[in-house]
């Protein structure tokens, strides 16, 4: 069993925690900037909470941090009362929020500085793979590191993998949201043609599924799709912010992501509609209004 702290317990970093908890069987302190949140945290899990993320931090072996995006990480991390103020020589600090590269390798100093390491640890799997503990999980950092951290991790995922140094975690992120941006438009596409068509999308969906054209997105989202549903999860706004990374660190690596670039666009015509809330797959929507 190891001393933890859990910093952010948003739609993912409550379930997370909560399996840190019962699954790993760890000593786990939460805390969260609305505080309600970290009260109904402790009650549902008899757990404990603390009023500031270095007071959750103190004298823990392992601080998993979950927030929204760049300047959150930096505010609960290094900033006043951020958990590095507390964290001592051999901890180690875990970052789960989908950042970019650049804050990860500066936290990754950072905490180095201070005897503490870093390890990024952004996720996918969305809400349902946060409450059921089986996300991936994209590690960047040192190995020895993460051999030390794995098992703890591994009591919210199915999949755990280093993937290089402090920063390739995040990289790996941005591998995944490009898959999903340009795979999402080609369903979205596919349903609208297939209605305009006049074909039963279930039916078509049940046979081209099982060949090439399969695809997670496909299995999982085309029913709701179809239904003008799109409260499933990850959010526009989200996936705006995960893309404005991803062609942040396009422009200095030069790579070349038209498709990418593309449909970030298409996601802001879908928060022009109202939708910054819906989740991804409503691409569609924007294409029957
Ligand atoms: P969320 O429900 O909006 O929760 C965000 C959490 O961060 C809340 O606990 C929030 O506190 C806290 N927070 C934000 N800014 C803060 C600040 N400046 N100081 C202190 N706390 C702050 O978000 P989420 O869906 O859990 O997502 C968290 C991260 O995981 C994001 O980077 C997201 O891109 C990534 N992610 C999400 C999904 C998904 O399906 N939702 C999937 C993969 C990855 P309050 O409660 O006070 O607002």
């Amino acid at each position: 069993m190891a001393k933890v702290a859990f910093i952010g317990l948003g739609v993912m970093g409550f379930p997370m925690a909560g399996h840190l908890k019962t699954k790993g069987g760890h000593d786990v302190t939460v805390y969260n900037r609305t505080a309600a949140k970290a009260a109904a945290w402790a009650e549902k899990f008899a757990g404990k909470s603390a009023p500031t993320p270095a007071e959750a931090a103190e004298g823990c072996d392992f601080v998993f941090v979950c927030v929204g995006n760049d300047d959150d990480l930096r505010q609960v991390t290094s900033g006043e009362n951020g958990v590095l103020k507390t964290m001592t020589s051999g901890s180690v600090l875990i970052d789960n929020t989908t950042a970019s590269a650049e804050v990860a390798r500066e936290l990754y100093e950072a905490a180095k500085a201070k005897g503490v390491d870093f390890i990024d640890a952004p996720v996918s799997g969305g809400q349902a793979g946060a409450e059921n503990g089986v996300l991936t999980v994209m590690c960047g950092g040192d190995e020895a590191v993460f051999e030390k951290a794995r098992p703890v991790i591994d009591a919210y995922a199915r999949m755990v993998g280093l993937m290089g140094p402090a920063g390739s975690g995040q990289l790996t992120k941005m591998m995944n949201q490009i898959c999903i941006a340009g795979i999402v438009q080609g369903l979205a596409e596919a349903v609208h043609f297939g209605k305009r068509a006049g074909l039963d999308i279930e039916k078509v969906v049940d046979v081209i599924s099982k060949g090439a054209a399969g695809s997670w997105q496909m299995e999982n989202r085309h029913k709701t799709m179809n239904q003008g549903k799109y409260d499933l999860g990850f959010a526009v706004d989200w996936m705006r912010k995960d893309l404005g990374i991803v062609l942040s660190e396009a422009k200095q690596n030069g790579a070349r992501l038209p498709l990418t670039a593309l449909v970030d666009q298409f996601y802001g015509d879908v928060q022009a509609l109202g939708g910054a809330r819906w989740d991804t797959s409503s691409l569609l929507a924007r294409l029957e209004k």
